[in-house]
C-alpha cells in the first residue's frame, strides 16, 4: 500500500541516527593505506597525532569498526539544525513532466550554508576534549572556514583559517561571517609560515589554491603548542562524521517504503558523496541491495572521470600523507574561468576505492550547464543552490528526462549540500552570459600527473 509523500520529510529529533557508519567496515579490499611522505611506510596513530586531534586520529585509520558512537555534545548541537529535510521535489517533476520521483537531501539549512558543519563540529568537539587552544585549517570557497568557525565558538576554541587568496578577495562576506564568529582569517599564500613565503617567492602574485592553504594550515599546527589542524573533506574521517546525511536519508526513505533507484552527489572531495551513499553502499557491498551511484564532478576539476588513481600529494607543500586516490596531480590547479567549488585535485581514497570497484558511476558537466540547472532548480524549487550542488541537480534532471523519454517511475534521489547566497558573483557571471567552459586539455593533465610521486 502506497502511503502519501509529504512535500518535506522530516525525521523526529528521536530517530536521528546515533551513531556515523564506517563504510570501510564492510569493504573487502580496503581503500589503500595513507602513507608518512617520509617514509613511505602507513603512518601510525601516533604520527598522525601529531597533526591531528588523536581520536579523528584513530577514526581515520580505523577501517574495521562498522559504526561510531556520535558523543552526546555533538549530538545536541546537531539537534540546532537536524534532522535536515528530505524533500519530494514535486514542483520540480511536474515542471520537467517526468514519471520519475525526484528526492534531495537538503544541507543547507544551517548558517554555514552547508553540510559541512556536520563534521566541522565533531572535529571541534574532539579537539576541546583533548584540551586543545585551538585549530588551523585552510578554507577555499569559505564554507569549511564557516562552519568551523561556528562550531569553534561554539565550544570556546580558537579558529585560524588560511582562506585561498582569490576567494579572500572575491567573498569578503564569507570572510566576515567567520570573523563575526571569532575566527581569525588569513588569505593564502601569507607571510606567516615558510610554506607560504616560499610559495610567494616562486609564483609573485599568486592567487593560491587549495593544496598550498592546506600546507600553511598544517604548518602553523605543527609550530604553535597547543593547536592541531582540521580538514573539511577528503579525509575518510570526513566521511564518517557525513554518513549521518545517508543514515537520515534512507531512514527517511525506509520510512515510506520508498526503495532509491539512483543518488546522486557532487564530488569534489568526496565527502558529502561519502557521506551520502555510505549506507547504500553498505548493503551493497554485503550483497543486500542494488543501486545506482553516481559522482558528479566539474569538466574543469575532473579527478574520477579524468585522474590517475595512484599514490599523490595532498597538499602543493608536501608536508601532508600521502593518499592513494583519483587525483590529477596535487600542482593542478583549475582554471580561474572555473566558478564554483569542487576544486580540489584530488578525491576521496573511499571513493576512489568505490570508484574503481565500479560501485560508483562517475560524470563531468560543464559550469554553464551547471547554472542552467541551478536557475531551473531556484525557480521551481524555490531555493537558490550552491554552486557545488547544482552539479548533482544538472545530473538528477538529465536522469529524470531520461524517465520521461522511457516512461520509467524511478525514484532518484539526489544531495542538496547547500546554499548559494555567497556565490552571486558567479550567479552574475551567468546572468550577464559572461560565464564560459573551459576544460583541460590532455597535455595540461598529463604535466600536472608527471609530478606523481613514485611509490610502488
Ligand atoms: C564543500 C562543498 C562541497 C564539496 O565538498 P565535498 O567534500 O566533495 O562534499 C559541495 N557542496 C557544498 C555546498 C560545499 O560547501
Amino acid at each position: 500500500m502506497e502511503q502519501t509523500i509529504p512535500y518535506k520529510i522530516y525525521l523526529e529529533e528521536q530517530e536521528m541516527p546515533k551513531q556515523w557508519y564506517n563504510v570501510r567496515a564492510d569493504m573487502k579490499k580496503k581503500p589503500a593505506p595513507i602513507l608518512n611522505p617520509q617514509t613511505l611506510k602507513p603512518v601510525t596513530v601516533d604520527e598522525l597525532s601529531a597533526i591531528f586531534c588523536t581520536e579523528l586520529a584513530k577514526q581515520e585509520l580505523d577501517d574495521t569498526t562498522p559504526y561510531f558512537d556520535i558523543p552526546q555534545e555533538i549530538r545536541d548541537f546537531y539537534k540546532m539544525y537536524r534532522p535536515s529535510p528530505l524533500v519530494r521535489a514535486y514542483c520540480l517533476e511536474k515542471k520537467l513532466g517526468t514519471p520519475a520521483h525526484i528526492y534531495y537531501k537538503f544541507e543547507g539549512n544551517n548558517t554555514s550554508g552547508s553540510h559541512k558543519l556536520n563534521s566541522a563540529i565533531a572535529q571541534a568537539y574532539y579537539a576541546k576534549q583533548q584540551g586543545l587552544k585551538g585549530v588551523t585549517t585552510e578554507t577555499g570557497a569559505g564554507q569549511w572556514g564557516t562552519a568551523l568557525s561556528m562550531a569553534c565558538s561554539y565550544f570556546d576554541l580558537d579558529c585560524q583559517v588560511y582562506m585561498v587568496k582569490c576567494s579572500y578577495e572575491q567573498k569578503p562576506f564569507r570572510r566576515e561571517v567567520m570573523r563575526t564568529y571569532g575566527a581569525s582569517v588569513t588569505p593564502s599564500p601569507s607571510m606567516k609560515t615558510n610554506v607560504g613565503r616560499k610559495i610567494n617567492e616562486e609564483f609573485p602574485g599568486t592567487t593560491g589554491s587549495l593544496g598550498c592553504a592546506i600546507s600553511e594550515a598544517v604548518e602553523a599546527a605543527t609550530s604553535q603548542e597547543g593547536y592541531r589542524y582540521v580538514l573539511g573533506s577528503v579525509l575518510t574521517q570526513v566521511l564518517l562524521h557525513q554518513s549521518i546525511i545517508g543514515l537520515e536519508t534512507k531512514a527517511a526513505l525506509d520510512k515510506y517504503g520508498v526503495k532509491a533507484d539512483m543518488i546522486i552527489g557532487c564530488a569534489g572531495g568526496g565527502s558529502n558523496l561519502g557521506g551520502l551513499i555510505s549506507p547504500f553502499a553498505g548493503q551493497m557491498l554485503r550483497g543486500e541491495a542494488d543501486y545506482k551511484l553516481i559522482a558528479v564532478e566539474p569538466a574543469s576539476c575532473p579527478s574520477l572521470t579524468r585522474g590517475k588513481y595512484a599514490y599523490d600529494f595532498c597538499d602543493t607543500g608536501k608536508v601532508c600523507p600521502l593518499a592513494k586516490m583519483y587525483t590529477l596531480g596535487s600542482g593542478f590547479i583549475p582554471s580561474a574561468n572555473h566558478a564554483g567549488g569542487l576544486r580540489y585535485h584530488g578525491m576521496s581514497s573511499v571513493v576512489s576505492e568505490l570508484y574503481d570497484q565500479g560501485l560508483i558511476e562517475a560524470r563531468s558537466v560543464e559550469q554553464t550547464e551547471v547554472f542552467k540547472a541551478a536557475e531551473q532548480f531556484a525557480r521551481i524549487e524555490g531555493i537558490l543552490p550552491a554552486p557545488e550542488s547544482s552539479h548533482a541537480i544538472k545530473v538528477a534532471i538529465d536522469e529524470a528526462l531520461k524517465c520521461k523519454e522511457t516512461g520509467e517511475e524511478k525514484n532518484i534521489v539526489f544531495g542538496l549540500t547547500g546554499t548559494g547566497y555567497f556565490d552571486m558573483f558567479a550567479y552574475q557571471r551567468y546572468n550577464d552570459h559572461e560565464m564560459s567552459d573551459y576544460i583541460p586539455t590532455d597535455e595540461e593533465l598529463q604535466k600536472s600527473l608527471s609530478t606523481l610521486p613514485v611509490v610502488e
